[in-house]
């Protein structure tokens, strides 16, 4: 290999030792002896724009109909530190997480780089709370330690500078605020691992790692869990290996012409109904060989897709 050798750990910022651990085209996972983090180099955040452009992140703007919490928000509503507090949400995207925040009579607060998400936040979930803009602006908008709760869902490992950005994001806690965080499980199964890889994803976690940079940040962490593949994950991911073969892209060509000139969603009911009926069909055609994988990766312990981690910050010197 000629990989160069990175000097210091993307995760700690000290001298490592540093380990090989995987190639991905021109990218190299390095794991660090210290920390136990992993990170990949380069180390580089695509920025706002390649993330505009990527499918996987722009479909959510386009059809902003999912509504429910999904399972990492739902280890946190079930914690609920600091009830009542001051949440922020950072990446909150279309803001459905902090609805139902709200609901537990958190006074929630989102942020996210993108203008489209943060468009459809407020309109469709009627948050007017929800901002453009990243932990920078937070800071000057609300001033330092005025927030009681940090959440992060599948944040982490898109930054490329995940120490400093924790050291900043913890001071708009107060003392004795929580933080919460969901990443991608890097014990989960190669196969579910498509798209955690760079240049969307630059490092990879386990408890241990993030205990370790949680705590050498000034955190205690409280709860960790490993949250397993749900069995409508394991049905989606055939839906998606199939995709060309049984899906007619239906729905999506009624969620494009129920947009108007500025591109907001303007009829959400024929979408729903197809969406419900395309489900259906991905249930009929995939339940069997879904419950089989299902039950293989419980037995050999690949079943685990996100960490969610809730840390408490100590005292603020
Ligand atoms: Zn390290």
């Amino acid at each position: 290999m000629t990989e160069i050798k990175p000097t210091n750990c993307g995760v700690c910022n000290e001298s490592g030792p540093l380990i090989q651990k995987e190639v991905y085209g021109k990218s190299t996972l390095w794991e660090c002896g210290q920390c136990l983090g992993q990170f990949w180099t380069p180390m580089e955040n695509p920025g706002a724009e390649w993330y505009e452009h990527d499918l996987r992140y722009s479909f959510r703007n386009l059809n902003p109909l999912v509504t429910d919490p999904e399972h990492n928000h739902r280890e946190f509503l079930k914690d609920a530190p600091n009830k009542g507090g001051k949440l922020l949400d950072v990446g909150t995207g279309t803001g459905y997480f902090l609805a139902a925040a709200d609901k537990l009579d958190y006074d929630s607060y989102g942020i996210d780089f993108d203008q489209e998400a943060i468009i459809t936040a407020r309109d469709i979930f009627k948050l007017k709370n929800a901002y453009v803009g990243d932990v920078d602006y937070a800071i000057e908008k609300f001033g330092e330690h005025y927030f009681d709760v940090l959440t992060l869902f599948e944040v982490m490992e898109h930054l490329d500078k995940p120490k400093e950005f924790l050291v900043k994001a913890r001071q708009l806690l107060k003392s004795g605020g929580h933080i919460a965080i969901s990443v991608p499980f890097r014990g989960s199964w190669n196969v579910f691992k498509k798209f955690d890889k760079p240049p969307r994803h630059l490092t990879r976690w386990n408890q241990k790692s993030m205990k370790n940079f949680l705590e050498s940040n000034g955190f205690k962490v409280v709860r960790t869990k490993v949250i397993s593949a749900p069995f409508s994950f394991i049905i989606g991911r055939f839906h998606f290996w199939f995709k060309g073969i049984f899906s007619f892209g239906i729905v999506e060509k009624v969620a494009a012409k129920s947009k108007d000139a500025s591109g907001r969603l303007v009829d959400n009911s024929k979408i729903n109904t197809l969406r419900k009926l395309a489900l259906a069909k991905d249930y009929i055609l995939f339940t069997i060989p879904a419950a089989f994988l299902y039950v293989y990766l419980w037995l050999v312990r690949k079943n685990g897709i996100d960490l969610y981690v809730l840390a408490k910050l100590g005292d603020i010197d």
